[in-house]
């Protein structure tokens, strides 16, 4: 694996690894896809993070025909672009099919990790590239607003150390797109160890295409297991894996205030990665009933519903193995996922308290909780404050409104953590001084929407250290102003 430094080593570098795999069995699983392109497109920003990560100059991307390929003209480029198909439960019911709308994959990206000396190929996708043939009644564009939002938010959650797809970057255009008004369309870089959901299981489970079925588990196992190929329980591991890795990403949203918003089958990648950024949130004010998006009336995907609604998942998605692992192996797999989850949920909120790993008084965590919820206690700051001082400071108390229950929690939490072994300054390391808070990023979007992209750099900046202080953006990390409410959105993207 060679550095990539120039443009064309970049696109020599694609694999079609998926396209060659399914075409050579004559599995229906991509159609081949031109991307169309945007008009007179700007590459507006670049993730240069992400670049080292993937071994790329970021300066091959001040290139004309870097923007060209970004903005989804591929002329002249012998690439095999491709989009694919899934289908899905949406909103608890069965949604038939639908598959990428409006993303192509142009080709996957080797890397290898300095450290582990693993080998990872990278799904490079164009997100707002067109119509495909799984476009339905829709345009197959994206608008600037939610590509800034999504390349922000996966950026907000790898820098939490959350396991998430990521984003390279971003270009906007005069092509103009049709929303609630008239927007510019904007093409989304997303990159992804692979893009493979419950729902493209579901898709040939219920499509009644058996060998298809096999032949995306042993596709997903081979690149990602390899060491189970030959393995008589490969399926029973494959499917625990993903029970597990899910399990541990919602603990992982619930204890930083993360809601996605759309929960939806075909929205939940079988890597257990944070996959399609629509109408999500961040807590401001902590309150478990939330509800980041305004097309879920009943609150299905509510803040304190994603753990179950996991678990919810998961059962669809058990229903695609029921052919190739015993009954009673499935479901005793199924029964893994609630204590794992809360096993690590109960171990990260003790971490954001600077208490030892061996503290089971979860009735103290939870009574912290509803004390910040009855007094409207905005989550991410509060603990941050915890974290510099471990004590009732002023900057704490006129947090609360409920000044005796949150005294008398102070005073036992004072003794508990002179017992806990844990010291003060890993608290600064788990508890994040910034989250993508709703505003911020509206502020960007709207400075962007202007043709002014500094904020989005600044925002960009503390997302991806979020647990530095950044003393300059301070007020980046302050608590919404008691004047605004924590904006919801829309699906419309
Ligand atoms: P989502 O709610 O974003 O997860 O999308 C659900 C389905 O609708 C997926 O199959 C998407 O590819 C598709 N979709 C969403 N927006 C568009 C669009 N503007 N054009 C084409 N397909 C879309
Ligand atoms: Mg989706």
């Amino acid at each position: 694996m060679s550095a990539v430094n120039t443009f064309d080593n970049l696109i020599n570098s694609l694999n079609s690894d998926f396209f060659d795999h399914f075409n050579s069995k004559d599995i229906d699983i991509f159609s081949n896809c031109q991307p169309t392109p945007l008009e007179n497109p700007r590459l507006i920003h670049v993730n240069k993070r992400f670049c080292i990560e993937l071994g790329l100059k970021h300066n091959i991307f001040e290139t004309e025909r870097a923007k060209d390929l970004m903005s989804g003209n591929l002329a002249g480029l012998s690439l095999k672009p491709i989009s694919v198909v899934y289908s899905g439960h949406q909103f608890g019911t069965w949604a038939g099919q639908l598959g990428d709308g409006r993303a192509i994959t142009l080709g996957e990206l080797a890397t290898k990790d300095q450290t582990t000396q693993i080998e990872s190929l990278w799904d490079i996708q164009l997100k707002g590239a067109g119509l495909t043939p799984y476009s339905r009644f829709a345009d197959g564009r994206a608008v600037l607003r939610s590509s800034i939002r999504e390349y922000l938010c996966s950026e907000a959650m790898h820098g939490l150390g959350i396991p998430t797809t990521r984003a390279l970057c971003l270009v906007t255009s005069d092509t103009k797109v049709q929303r609630e008004s008239i927007e510019s369309g904007a093409i989304l870089c997303r990159v992804a160890k692979n893009h493979i959901r419950f729902g493209s299981l579901e898709h040939f489970y219920y499509s009644e295409q058996p060998d298809a079925l096999i032949a995306l588990i042993d596709y997903s196992i081979n690149r990602h297991f390899p060491e189970w190929n030959n393995l008589k329980d490969k399926y029973e591991r494959f499917f625990t894996n993903t029970i597990l890795k899910t399990a541990s990403l919602i603990a992982k949203w619930q204890s930083v205030g993360f809601c996605h918003g759309v929960l939806n089958t075909d929205n939940m990648c079988i890597l257990g990665n944070t996959l399609d950024y629509g109408p999500f949130g961040f807590l401001d004010r902590y309150d478990p009933m939330w509800i980041c998006n305004t097309s879920d009336y009943n609150g299905r995907y509510s803040f304190h519903n994603q753990p179950s609604v996991g678990l919810w998942n998961l059962n669809a998605l058990a229903t695609c193995f029921s052919k190739l692992i015993k009954k009673e192996k499935i479901i005793s797999k199924l029964r893994l996922y609630e204590p794992a989850l809360v096993k690590e949920y109960r171990a990260l909120m003790n971490q954001k308290l600077g208490l030892s790993d061996d503290s089971t008084d979860y009735k103290f965590q939870d009574e912290l909780l509803k004390i910040m919820q009855r007094d409207k206690v905005d989550y991410t700051f509060f603990f941050r404050q915890l974290s510099y001082t471990r004590s009732l400071t002023d900057e704490i108390l006129k947090l609360f409104s409920s000044i005796d229950d949150i005294k008398e929690w102070f005073e036992n939490y004072e003794l508990k953590v002179k017992s806990s072994k844990v010291h003060q300054r890993s608290m600064l390391e788990v508890n994040p001084k910034f989250t993508l808070r709703n505003h911020l990023a509206q502020k960007a979007i709207k400075k962007a929407e202007e043709g002014d992209f500094q904020e989005l750099k600044v925002l960009e900046k503390i997302i991806q250290a979020p647990y530095e202080e950044h003393k300059e953006y301070h007020q980046y990390s302050l608590p919404l102003p008691t004047d605004l409410q924590s904006q919801r959105l829309s699906c419309s993207s």
